[in-house]
């Protein structure tokens, strides 16, 4: 983290007439979401005007996130949107690269007029006007964190602010299970727990929602319809439109199922392949340092982290189905045997 961009920040910070935006990527997930409100809180003890807006909607799961429900759609309030991206003097990119990962949004964050703080760890960010990316780090909330303290110390963390970053963390490595081998990690943790973090109560509200349809919804994936392949160390769970709605599908009922099938001890790379109303959604896991955003960079219009990626084709299923199959003797056979990848 440069300190010549955080002193650059820290000026502008202090302008009194700025007004600020922050955006999450499309689909936020709890890292994004954590993000928006830790940053929100923050700006608002500091009586600084902000408002988080989102292309889409934040999932019902990440509601309680302090500040979370305040945020403004694009989908019902386009008008507010604009006008507030035309107000605001600093847009603050949270959890993703580049404006194209921003839905709806993106044609007004373009043409941007203002000042742009990017706040990630994802690969080959954007060029931006203060730009803290790192995709060493667990979570965009580690990140922010660590840009928090460093800008207004330790003592700007309460308990709202905590349990937002938090989330970020635990979700983003799915429970601490992947990408945090770093002490850092766990330093940023224990500061969170000493700054008032309800672990508890965080864990309750994003691991104890189930509710049965979602439960049914997670077993009928695994009992019908994920697929192990022969060729390679591959699993796949498709799941139609029609799934979705049998089991009351709501945006966060299928988080965390495609990182099962890598507990069987022959599968490195998971994929599930959903079907949408407009288009079908890629998600992609993988063990050790095979890449799959090469994989959904290359066939499926996307990209993301090393071990979890995902994109997305306006192509029926069945066809993206095969499309998978297809690209998956380039990635198996040429790109992960060609750098040397036993499988
Ligand atoms: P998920 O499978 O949870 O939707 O996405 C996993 C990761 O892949 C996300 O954290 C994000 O980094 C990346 N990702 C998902 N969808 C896309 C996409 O359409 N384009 C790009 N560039 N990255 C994506
Ligand atoms: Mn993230």
């Amino acid at each position: 983290m440069k300190r010549e961009t955080i002193e650059r920040l820290r000026r502008r910070l202090g302008d009194a007439s700025l007004k600020v935006a922050i955006v999450p990527h499309i689909s936020a997930d709890g890292d994004a979401a954590g993000a928006c409100s830790a940053l929100w809180q923050v700006f608002d003890r500091l009586g600084i005007p902000a408002k988080v807006l989102t292309c889409d909607y934040f999932p019902d799961y990440l509601k309680w996130l302090k500040r979370v429900p305040d945020a403004i759609s694009f989908q019902n309030r386009p008008g507010e949107c604009k006008q507030w991206l035309q107000e605001a003097g600093l847009l603050c990119m949270i959890d993703h690269n580049t404006f194209a990962r921003e839905g709806d949004l993106e044609p007004f964050t373009r043409c941007f007029q203002g000042e742009v703080l990017m706040i990630d760890h994802h690969p080959d960010p954007i060029e931006v006007t203060y730009r803290f990316s790192d995709t060493r780090l667990s979570a965009t909330c580690e990140l922010l964190y660590t840009l928090i303290t460093r800008l207004w110390g330790k003592s700007i963390i309460d308990t709202g602010i905590a349990n937002a970053l938090y989330t970020g963390i635990s979700t983003d490595t799915g429970g601490f299970n992947h990408n945090c081998s770093r002490p850092a990690t766990y330093r940023v943790v224990a500061d969170l727990l000493a700054r008032g973090l309800e672990k508890e109560h965080v864990h309750d509200q994003l691991y104890q929602r189930n509710t049965l349809s979602r439960l049914r919804l997670e077993g009928h994936c695994l009992l019908n319809k994920m697929m192990v392949e022969e060729r390679y160390p591959l699993a796949i769970i498709p799941i139609t439109l029609q799934e979705l709605e049998t089991f009351h599908f709501k945006d966060g009922d299928l988080e965390g199922i495609v990182n099962m099938p890598l507990t069987i001890e022959q599968v490195l790379v998971s994929v599930q392949v959903t079907e949408r109303k407009e288009r079908v959604k890629f998600s992609f896991r993988s063990k050790g340092d095979i890449p799959v955003n090469a994989w959904a960079k290359r066939f499926f219009n996307g990209g993301g982290h090393r071990n979890a990626a995902g994109g997305q084709l306006e192509l029926p299923l069945e066809e993206c189905l095969q499309r998978l199959r297809e690209s998956a003797a380039w990635f198996f056979d040429e790109h992960v045997a060609g750098k040397g990848t036993q499988f």
